[in-house]
């Protein structure tokens, strides 16, 4: 569990440290989220989630820190930890900068971009990465490719977005309802491998109409485009957001 959430974190981090603006919804809400419980789950366990076992909400989170970690003249929280050596040393926290962030990136659906997500907003959520519980952007960011895999994806998912939008519900349904007769058929010489023979979820108009150019993998990530909202997912992007989900899949969870 720890892991996965300073994975999840990182991931969402490394993305918002190398473009702000990135369109992708509640980014930043789940890198912090997830990013905060590690840490609370680690200095102050079991204070990370409700009685039901559920993680808090970020607001949440940020009230425990405030509550027990150190508070700076400045007004942002130092939780203490010590170096291998044994030398002590701190995380910062910069809670005003981080709530504000949260506040930012709320009630932005469908809006064009983010906008109002700013540097300082970001610099506070990647400080975090300082924490022992956390430590994985490096790790992340290591693999540059995926990350830009994962912004281009942000940027056609909302370009479809707003494509379904201008298109209207209505249009979108006939297409969905007409799109199982646009597969091509299967054929043992002309089309031996299935491509485009399959439809699979589509995530940005939620309508099963993702024509696969290739038959869909475990995780539903394959290469193709979506017949009702013209959502398109490249090779490239398919490639790593599959091996992402591997990862998660394989990764132990405690
Ligand atoms: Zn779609």
């Amino acid at each position: 569990m720890q892991i996965q959430r300073a994975l999840q974190y990182a991931r969402c981090a490394a993305v918002l440290d190398s473009d702000p603006d990135v369109p992708s919804e509640g980014t930043y809400d789940q890198a912090l989220t997830n990013g905060l419980a590690a840490i609370v789950a680690h200095e102050w366990p079991g204070e990370e989630a409700n009685a039901k076992g559920r993680m808090h909400a970020a607001n949440t989170l940020l009230d425990v820190i405030e509550q027990h970690a150190v508070a700076q003249p400045d007004g942002s929280r130092l939780i203490p930890w010590v170096r291998f050596d044994g030398s002590p040393a701190g995380t910062r926290v910069d809670v005003a900068a981080l709530r504000h962030g949260v506040t930012e990136t709320q009630g932005v659906r469908h809006a064009r971009g983010t906008g109002t997500l700013e540097r300082a907003h970001v610099d506070a959520l990647v400080a975090l990465d300082d924490h022992p519980a956390l430590r994985r952007i490096g790790e992340v960011t290591s693999d540059g490719q995926w990350v830009n895999a994962k912004i281009a994806d942000s940027y056609e998912q909302q370009r479809a977005e707003e494509y379904l939008i201008f298109i209207g519900d209505e249009e979108a349904d006939e297409r969905a309802e007409r799109a199982p007769d646009r597969l091509e058929p299967y054929h043992p010489r002309h089309n031996p491998d299935r491509n485009g023979t399959e439809l699979g979820y589509c995530p940005v108009c939620h309508r099963e109409a993702f024509k696969l150019d290739t038959p869909d993998e475990e995780y539903g990530m394959s290469i193709g485009a979506c017949l009702v909202c013209s959502y398109t997912r490249s090779p490239q992007v398919s490639y790593y957001l599959t091996l992402t989900a591997e990862m998660e899949a394989t990764f132990p969870t405690d």
